[in-house]
């Protein structure tokens, strides 16, 4: 039996747990490092897209998939709707019903993932400052400040995992030149909580007006500006609101902003003469909505250097409208399982270079997509496309092209198990 070899994950969101599931499968000893202090509490992130592939790779390591099930609500159908803005109706433009994707809270995903590791995996208040690989570049030792203590430890292993999100720090360090880009948008978005409410009649109207609810990934889409409308388990409504504007200051080093009463007021003010009236009155009865500063990055030229590998928004920071960050990270964690557990980690060279020869041609692509389709259906120029195109309008084959399936590798990106087959779930 080869070495058993020991993994460093850095970030304990969902890149790093679904990474430390599939290195532990692969036979590594691992830790992962978070600088946040504890997991998350139960209000934490909105909702998010999964897809097949993921899915498959989810009820893999959580060892149950109907654990996923219950977390999850079906999306099949995929519809991109054109709203009349000054008649306040909404006219379907390309629908899609065998979209086969599932919603989940982020909340919830992290605390299956988290809940089914080894206690111990998890090192949470650790901030990791730098690393520097070994002469022989067998080993690397990363150095980590504790947040309690403010004191700071070292800690060697043979593979350097960056799963440090989209700001990467590991990135920064490789390639210093490698800039993100504002995409010229942010995004109002929140969770509206109805279980108390679920007769109400902002309900009766959201169902009236949206009747796929519970099974449709809805798009409303105006001049110059779209939303997003879905459930989530446990009676939530999710949705965002892409407005153009001028790149914001960020502050503290998050994407995420809050939001003063003054702009809420402007917010549902503006919302009622753009949007339909049911989703105008989801928004303004949100509690806490929030924004997200959108950016994303052309593709790097490399994912692995000697025994550091990229994985998640650290290796594609990419804009939300092809649901490809939280998907490409869970297939960024099963493929570099995939690749060390077939070449053993005293082949880690071999395994990491053979992660990126699958991982970035297909990353690559869908950060692209998803960067052609946020332009689009916010009237943004692309390639001489979309500025001013008013989508009730549009041709039925700009419409058709509006369709998730369009994204590079929709059906399932390739894998080195591609003939071992992973157990399925769900029909
Ligand atoms: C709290 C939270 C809520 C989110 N909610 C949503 C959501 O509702 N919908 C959605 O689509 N996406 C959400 N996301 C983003 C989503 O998780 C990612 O876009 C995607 O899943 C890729 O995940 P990632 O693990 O690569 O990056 P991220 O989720 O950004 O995670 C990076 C992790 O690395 C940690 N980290 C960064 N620097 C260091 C360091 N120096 N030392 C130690 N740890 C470090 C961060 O604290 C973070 O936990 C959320 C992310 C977070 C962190």
């Amino acid at each position: 039996m080869g070495k058993k070899g020991r993994a460093i994950i850095v970030g304990g969101s969902v890149a790093g747990l679904s990474c430390a599931h599939a290195l532990i499968q692969a036979g590594c000893d691992v830790v992962v490092l978070e600088k946040v202090r504890r997991p998350s509490g139960s209000a934490t992130g909105a909702g998010l897209g999964l897809d097949p592939q993921s899915c498959r790779f989810l009820s893999h390591w959580l060892g149950d998939p109907n654990l996923l099930v219950r977390s999850t609500l079906p999306l099949n159908i995929d519809q991109n709707q054109a709203t009349d803005s000054h008649n306040r109706i909404t006219m379907p433009i390309a629908r899609d019903e065998k979209f086969n994707f599932r919603a989940v809270y982020w909340n919830d995903l992290h605390g299956l993932l988290y809940n089914a590791l080894p206690s111990e995996t998890v090192l949470w208040g650790h901030q990791f400052l730098a690393f520097q690989p070994a002469h022989d570049k067998n080993s690397v030792k990363i150095q980590a400040r504790i947040v309690e203590s403010g004191n700071t430890v070292e800690i060697v292993g043979d593979l350097l995992v960056a799963a440090d999100g989209s700001m990467s720090i590991i990135r920064h360090l490789l390639l210093p030149d490698c800039k993100l880009r504002y995409s010229g948008y942010c995004a109002w978005r929140g969770v509206l909580d109805f279980s108390e409410a679920e007769f109400s009649q902002t309900m009766k109207g959201i169902q009236k007006a949206y009747p796929d609810l519970g099974n449709c990934l809805y798009f409303d889409i105006t001049l110059g500006s779209h939303c997003v409308l879905y459930e989530l388990q446990n009676k939530r409504l999710n949705w965002l609101w892409y407005i153009n504007q001028p790149e914001p200051e960020l502050k503290g080093g998050s994407l995420t902003m809050s939001i003063s009463s003054e702009m809420l007021k402007n917010m549902h003010a503006e919302a009622e003469k753009v949007w339909v009236p049911e989703l105008a009155e989801v928004m303004k009865v949100t509690a806490d909505p929030f924004i997200n500063v959108i950016y994303d990055c052309d593709p790097l030229p490399k994912l692995q250097w000697d025994n550091v590998v990229l994985v998640g928004d650290a290796a594609h920071p990419t804009s939300p409208h092809g649901l490809r960050s939280t998907n490409m990270s869970i297939v960024d964690a099963g493929t570099l399982g995939q690749c060390i557990g077939k070449y053993g980690i005293s082949n880690l060279s071999t395994a990491l270079k053979e992660y990126e020869k699958y991982r970035l041609p297909v990353v690559s692509q869908q950060v692209l997509h998803s960067r052609k389709l946020g332009r689009l259906k916010q009237g943004l120029d692309y390639k001489g496309h979309g500025r001013n195109l008013h989508w009730k309008d549009a041709s039925r084959e700009d419409c058709l092209g509006l369709l998730q399936r369009n994204m590079p590798f929709f059906a399932g990106a390739p894998s080195p198990a591609d003939s071992e087959a992973l157990p399925l779930m769900m029909t």
